[in-house]
């Protein structure tokens, strides 16, 4: 058997060897493919909730400000109507002092109100305390108001207060007189405090954000920025360059214009203010989130594969091992095969006797036919049948009738004394025996030795009609010198035979020649 022939190489040349392989990449690959569908999926979708978030929670953050500023804006117009009412000098009465501090005290968000004439000189204020010589003539929202001549809410960067010190955002409206001409600013201040305690109730990542944006695109608040971020442009930010042209609320992926990081932003346009909302989840920690979650996930479905592929190669291996199996059993049956028919041809002893078999006669008869040729010696075969053997075994049974076979055959055997003499069991109840370099008075005597022999052995045959009753035989006998003509032996077997015949003829248990 050829074992190079064995590897796992030549399995893949055979059909069932290629689609095994071919099944066992298709699997790796399904595996693959679901795994690295499944973890994209799940990433999507934990970017799509995110953003969600981010959209929901600025969309109700705007609606918070929106409320804060709205109050605002109620009170201050409401002082506005007051004075447009009992006319610009009822500003400066004690009046009108108590009513803005009434107004004060019922809100939180509001850092104060005032008053200011046309120079920005201070008239009025729902605070105790007016700086000296104060004007606020240099203040943006005062300089916008003089300038412009629209009398709606105006909300402006914010500013530090100069009667307090704190961070406020102006919300402002102009006055006129009843030519319609500026008579100064009417202001309510909302604190900057105020969102950035509102927007520290909600637990975020340490570089999550919340963001209050001025239309302008200048910061007011973002937690968890430092206060000096307060009044950044944000011109440069996603936010302004595209976002908030396509719609006034979504949600986008940017890295922050202030500080840089990549964060996940929801944002939304307040309806009536100048105001945007930002919330923005830091993308790294998703990231990390995500990963946690998923980890363990990917971990099995890694397990998983290597599994499978380690299980196919086995399996690739067993069925290849099998498949030389199969071809390594099916040569050594055709080997045997051969073997038993060489063999068979090659058996020369009689099974039960263990005498020579009728091949060996055969063979034997020939070889000494050759030498008689040669030498010119004679030859002489003994053909031997035991007498009323079918009785013997009716008697005895096929058992005891080769038992007796094998006693006979023994005893024959013991009639020879050259190691040239053959005795054969020729077939049944018939033996043979080849005398080379034998004469007929020679081979006579062998012939009435084995005859003899026989019946003195006294095996006991009660079905016989001969007397005594025991086993006997009857053998025919004949001689020649070989002229080497074809044949030869056939003619010599049927004299031999036709010699037995006469034996039996003339009463069995005898020996007889030619006649
Ligand atoms: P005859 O004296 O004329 O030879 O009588 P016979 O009964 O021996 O003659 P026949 O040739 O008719 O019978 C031979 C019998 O030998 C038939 C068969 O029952 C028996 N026989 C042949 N071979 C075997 C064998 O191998 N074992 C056994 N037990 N019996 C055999
Ligand atoms: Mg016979
Ligand atoms: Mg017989």
């Amino acid at each position: 058997m050829d074992k190079k022939s064995g590897g796992p190489s030549s399995l893949m040349h055979t059909p069932l060897g290629r689609s095994m392989a071919v099944f066992l990449l298709l699997t790796g690959m399904a595996v693959t493919a679901v795994s690295v569908w499944s973890v994209w999926k799940s990433w999507q979708l934990m970017l799509t909730d995110r953003e969600n978030d981010a959209r929901n929670l600025s969309v109700s953050l705007a609606r918070q400000a929106e409320d804060a500023f709205l109050q605002v804006d109620i009170t201050l117009t409401d002082a506005v109507r007051q004075l447009r009412l009992n006319g610009a000098d009822y500003a400066a009465t004690p009046a009108f002092a108590r009513q803005i501090k009434e107004q004060h005290g019922k809100l939180p968000q509001l850092h104060g109100l005032f008053i200011y004439d046309s120079r920005g000189n201070w008239i009025a204020t729902s605070g105790n305390y007016i700086p000296a010589k104060a004007s606020n003539a240099d203040r943006k929202y005062f300089i916008w108001h003089r300038t412009h001549t629209g009398t709606g809410v105006h909300i402006s960067q914010v500013i530090r207060s100069r009667s307090t010190g704190d961070l406020v955002i102006p919300v402002s409206m102009r006055l006129n007189d009843q030519a319609g001409n500026f008579a100064g600013v009417a202001l309510a201040t909302v604190k900057v405090d105020y969102f950035r305690q509102f927007y520290g109730h909600y637990s975020l990542g340490e570089k999550d954000v919340l963001g209050l944006i001025l239309a302008d695109t200048s910061v007011m608040y973002v937690r968890p920025l430092p206060d000096s971020f307060i009044n950044r442009s944000l011109s440069a930010s996603p936010l302004f360059r595209t976002a908030l042209r396509q719609s006034d609320s979504g949600s986008a992926t940017w890295r922050s214009a202030l500080d840089g990081i990549e964060r996940i932003y929801g944002y939304a346009r307040l309806d009536q203010y100048p105001l945007i909302v930002t919330a923005g989840y830091d993308r790294e920690r998703v990231k990390a989130e995500w990963l946690e979650a998923n980890l363990t996930v990917a971990v099995l479905n890694l397990i998983q594969l290597v599994v499978i592929m380690v299980m196919g190669m086995f399996m690739l291996r067993q069925v290849g091992a099998s498949v030389r199996n199969q071809l390594e059993l099916t040569q050594v049956r055709d080997e045997l095969t051969t073997i038993n028919h060489t063999l068979q041809s090659l058996a020369l002893l009689d099974g039960l006797t263990g005498l020579a078999n009728r091949r060996q006669f055969d063979a034997l008869l020939e070889q000494g036919l050759q030498r008689s040729h040669k030498t010119g010696e004679p030859l002489s075969l003994i053909m031997i049948d035991i007498d009323f053997f079918k009785r013997y075994n009716d008697t005895y049974g096929h058992v005891a009738g080769d038992i007796c076979l094998k006693k006979v055959g023994g005893l024959l055997k013991g009639t020879t004394h050259r190691s040239a003499d053959l005795v054969a069991r020729y077939g049944g109840e018939e033996f043979a025996i080849i005398l080379p370099f034998t004469s007929e008075p020679d081979a006579r005597k062998v012939a009435e030795r084995a005859v003899r022999t026989i019946a003195e052995s006294g095996i006991v045959h009660e079905a016989t009609e001969l007397t005594p009753e025991v086993v006997t035989i009857s053998a025919g006998y004949c001689t020649l010198i070989s002229t080497g003509q074809a044949g030869e032996a056939q003619r010599l077997r049927e004299r031999a035979d036709k010699a037995l015949y006469e034996a039996k003829r003339s009463g069995r248990n005898r020996a007889h020649g030619e006649t």
